[in-house]
């Protein structure tokens, strides 16, 4: 018998013994409250949705801000069933739609915001990617890029149904990297997001740089709207509302060396604080999966000033939890019903 469901069988045990003992707590991450035409990487949930996400939320357990959350686990008293509400990257609804919903229910919530190119209103480079992919109406037969010393190449068929104009809106709000069968545009959108994920900023800028090239004028980015520098001020001085940070560039930590962590660090805390007045000490990892964090990212972000920092895999936190990689669930656009459900697995334990 290999040693792997030895391991598995003894991590599920350990994990039914403190999920069904020990106080547990579930740190929730959402990205945009909206229901944009195109949605290719499922980031949204309805402001119907969430509303009900946050009466559910209420009657299931106890929501708390991370920053008590923290507090508390440090000293060893989590609260049971706790839960916490975090947005990542700063999109203007969170401000425009969610808070004004936060705010009538009295649910605390962190916001992190990616600092870069706010005060110039640049959208996001996946935003920027599916403007120039998904929307632009003529396109030619192919595009090309190159980076790191190798050439791709991905075939573009005019005539299919990705662009935004020809999608039904089951298609539009269909995830690209989940296609079985991906149209030529959604298999270029899925290829090209993930090599970019692996890129420094400005390879990443050049990039975008030689798709615009080939693809003529890209299409408005509209319906993504990121924070202005004014919007995170009226954000961090809502009653319900914490603005954390998540970096500049939302670039994952392992294309970044030491040096350029601690950079991005510092730089996205002191550019909030300057915007909103507040201090600024709780962090998540920019993309924050096991596979793009590096083994130095907590004693980097504590060295940088943070009290703690979130990452990006399902997981509850409890006494033991280390508060510089705290897990999170990611919701999606669920009615209350699937919701309800899938917050009782994850309070039991299963991812
Ligand atoms: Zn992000």
């Amino acid at each position: 018998m290999s040693q792997e469901p030895v391991c598995a069988t003894a991590k599920r045990r350990a994990r039914r013994v403190v999920t069904r003992f020990l106080p547990t707590a579930l740190v929730l991450t959402y990205h945009r409250v909206a229901s944009p035409d195109l949605d290719p990487q499922l980031m949204c949930v309805s402001p119907a949705h969430f509303a009900s996400h946050l009466r559910l939320l209420c009657q299931v357990g106890e929501c708390v801000s991370l920053r008590d959350l923290v507090r508390w686990s440090a000293v060893g008293r989590v609260p049971r069933r706790a839960i916490v509400v975090t947005f990542d990257d700063g999109y203007a609804d969170n401000l425009d739609v969610a808070e004004p919903l936060l705010r009538d229910v009295g649910v605390p919530a962190t916001v992190f915001v990616a600092s870069g190119g706010l005060d110039v209103g640049r959208p996001f480079w996946w935003d920027e990617l599916e403007a120039l992919l998904l929307r632009t109406v003529e396109v030619p037969p192919e595009v090309t890029l190159t980076a790191r010393g190798r050439r791709f190449a991905w075939p573009l068929d005019a005539a299919d149904s990705s662009s935004a104009a020809a999608a039904g809106p089951e298609d539009a709000r269909r995830d690209v990297a989940r296609f079985e069968v991906p149209s030529p545009r959604q298999a270029a959108f899925r290829d090209i997001a993930s090599l970019c994920r692996a890129l420094a900023p400005d390879e990443r800028d050049a990039a975008l740089r030689s798709l615009a090239a080939q693809l003529g004028e890209a299409p408005t980015v509209h319906g993504h709207r990121r924070l202005s520098p004014a919007g995170v001020a009226e954000l961090a001085a809502s009653a319900v509302v914490e603005v954390g940070a998540h970096g500049v560039s939302h670039t994952p930590l392992n294309v970044l060396s030491r040096e350029g962590r601690a950079e991005e660090f510092i730089q996205s805390k002191h550019t909030l604080e300057q915007m909103t007045g507040c201090s600024v000490d709780l962090l998540s990892y920019p993309f924050g999966a096991a596979d793009v964090l590096t083994s130095d990212c907590g004693r980097v972000a504590r060295d940088c000033g943070y009290m703690a920092a979130c990452a990006n895999w399902p997981g509850l936190v409890w006494l033991r939890s280390d508060p510089y990689r705290l897990p999170r669930f990611r919701v999606r656009d669920w009615d209350a019903e699937e919701f309800a459900s899938t917050l009782e697995a994850w309070f039991k334990g299963v991812d």
